[in-house]
């Protein structure tokens, strides 16, 4: 499967915003963002007025980057979104966070999605005893997602909750952290997702 293996500070610097890509590095000091809030490349400081389509192209590349999805993977996200019954961009997000590396991250069971990825692709992750190891498998409620028992991976796994103790789970999800078990508990909605991402403006983007 192919994927952006560039920088992933450089990302952040060229929308603006932390989009929270590299784990703890993302909330010290050394983060791109802190000290060079500027677009990277030579005319990175000229910051140059966008155009409507200039603002809908940025809102699609935030969210592409912080679900760590490439452009034509996206766009049959976005089109399998459009076809489902309620508003596109609901569902859009919806899509993207029933992804089985995104349940990862959220769960606190890793740092970032990246390393959800790295994660599955070692086979590392059960979904209802099942050995999975796509980051794009749709979860739904009900399912039980699980960690090996290794014990590297037990100890990485533990060391992670303590890491993001304080970062908040999301209702949709619950996670026992005596037996590293999570569960889905409903579909995620929008509030639940909490992006800096302003998903009518991608729906715009897509309608041209
Ligand atoms: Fe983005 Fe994290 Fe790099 Fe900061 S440290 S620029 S939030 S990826």
């Amino acid at each position: 499967m192919a994927r952006y293996v560039g920088p992933s500070c450089r990302q952040c610097r060229r929308e603006g915003i932390k989009l929270f890509l590299k784990g703890t590095r993302c909330n010290t000091a050394k983060c791109a963002i802190e000290k060079r809030n500027f677009p990277p490349g030579q005319h990175g400081h000229n910051r140059q007025k966008l155009s409507d389509y200039g603002v809908q192209l940025r809102e699609k590349q935030k969210m592409k980057r912080i679900y760590g999805v490439l452009e034509a993977q996206f766009s049959v996200i976005f089109q399998r979104a459009a076809l489902k019954k309620g508003v596109t961009g609901e569902n859009l997000i919806q899509i993207l966070e029933e992804r089985l590396d995104n349940v990862l991250y959220r769960a606190n069971l890793v740092l970032s999605r990246q390393e959800g990825r790295q994660f599955l692709h070692h086979g590392h992750v059960a979904v209802n005893g099942r050995k999975v190891n796509i980051p794009s498998f749709q979860v739904k409620p009900g399912d039980v997602i699980e960690v090996s028992k290794k014990e590297g991976v037990v100890k990485r796994v533990t060391d992670n909750l303590e890491i993001l103790k304080d970062r908040v789970i999301p209702e949709w999800l619950t996670v026992e952290k005596d037996t590293l078990k999570t569960t889905v508990v409903r579909h995620p909605g929008k509030q639940d997702a909490g992006l800096p991402v302003e998903e009518s403006m991608i729906v715009e983007l897509y309608s041209k």
